[in-house]
């Protein structure tokens, strides 16, 4: 027994590449061949809805679209074509519709026999990158499709049952892919997708129809918790100013505050910053606060020593320590850096002036 895995073409010459799996093979043995009937269909129908895809393509994007490319298996089917931008969703929806409606049509997928020139002048497109013969083989599905294959074809296209696409991409310049499927792996699909919104609507507590309101609901409750804890970190960073007061040190005749919080993020430190820096009525600020491996670094001079020392110079000096990059105006200046360098600012922070 030799199962077969693939197959291609030499000259006029069908090679089967596959795997002895049972007894000898040998030089004018006669062989019995079986074909997977099933993965045969699976694939056929791939290979037939390919057609009309390319056809649907042309009619939605125009006609500089050309096929760049194909594979076709018992699964799926992938596309490539040559068009400049990506396929938008609206575009996607009305190509899968013009193929579905061809599939409903269930017109006989038919096939004649005649010359590349006959052929050509009726118009059809040649696909697959095939080497023509003076005779060439035409199909045509209804007014929809007609373009030169020799492969393996459904004999009505509603035997596709259905087409689904799962993916657009772009794979080059100028090139996009689509992968689609049909047949029971359509089916399989739309299963998935329904599964999908079922889970999805019962973690919402929702079912199908109010789904959408639910996400959307959710999602404006989100924004505003955020916009809540916003205001509670305000407030908190607020409250501490007060206590933050009492570490104040001198340094060469000039009011310091270099201090770190916990769980404040970048907005509230430079509010905090700024209350700090009008209750010194003169004086430098720096503030630290890390959240997420990242830490933040504010720093605040009032306009009196600006001259002297300047916010921007302290935060790319910390910021280098910490690996990260910040600066700004003289009285204000802000940056960040890594979580784990933070340790290297414990005895490092001097400030001179
Ligand atoms: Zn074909």
């Amino acid at each position: 027994m030799f199962s077969v895995a693939d197959c291609s073409k030499e000259g006029k010459h069908h090679l089967h590449h596959g795997e002895v799996t049972e007894g000898v093979l040998q030089l004018d043995d006669v062989v019995v061949t079986e074909v997977d009937a099933g993965r045969r269909q699976a694939t056929a129908l791939n290979h037939s809805a390919t057609h009309l895809l390319h056809a649907a393509l042309r009619n939605v994007l125009g006609e500089h679209v050309q096929q760049k490319g194909s594979l076709v298996d018992a699964e799926r089917l992938r596309f490539d074509f040559s068009h400049y931008e990506a396929v938008t969703d609206e575009q996607l929806e009305q190509i899968e519709k013009l193929v579905n409606e061809q599939i409903r049509t269930n017109v006989a997928v038919e096939t004649e026999i005649m010359s590349i020139d006959a052929a050509k002048e009726m118009g059809a497109m040649a696909l697959f990158g095939e080497k023509y013969d003076a005779d060439v083989r035409v199909l045509s599905m209804g007014d929809f499709s007609l373009e030169l294959c020799g492969g393996t074809h459904a004999s009505r296209t509603g035997d596709i049952g259905l087409f689904r696409i799962v993916s657009e991409a772009g794979i080059a310049a100028g090139v996009r892919r689509i992968e689609a499927v049909t047949g029971a792996n359509a089916l399989s699909y739309v299963d998935e997708t329904d599964a999908l919104v079922a889970e999805v609507a019962a973690i919402l507590k929702g079912s199908r129809s109010n789904l959408l309101d639910k996400v959307k609901q959710l999602s404006e409750r989100t924004r505003q918790l955020e916009k809540e804890l916003e205001r509670a970190n305000a407030r908190l960073a607020s409250a501490q100013s007060g206590d933050l007061l009492s570490q104040v040190q001198q340094v060469n005749g000039i009011a310091v505050l270099a201090t770190h919080l916990e769980g404040a993020d970048p907005k509230s430190l430079r509010e905090l910053m700024d209350q700090l820096k009008n209750k010194l009525g003169s004086g430098v600020v720096v503030l630290m606060a890390h959240s997420d491996g990242k830490v933040s670094v504010v720093a605040g001079v009032t306009k009196d020593l600006t001259s002297r020392i300047k916010a921007g110079d302290l935060v790319r000096e910390l910021a280098l320590i910490l690996g990260g990059k910040g600066g700004g105006r003289p009285d204000m200046a802000q940056g960040g850096g890594q979580m784990q360098l933070l340790f290297r600012l414990h005895c490092s922070v001097s400030l001179s002036c």
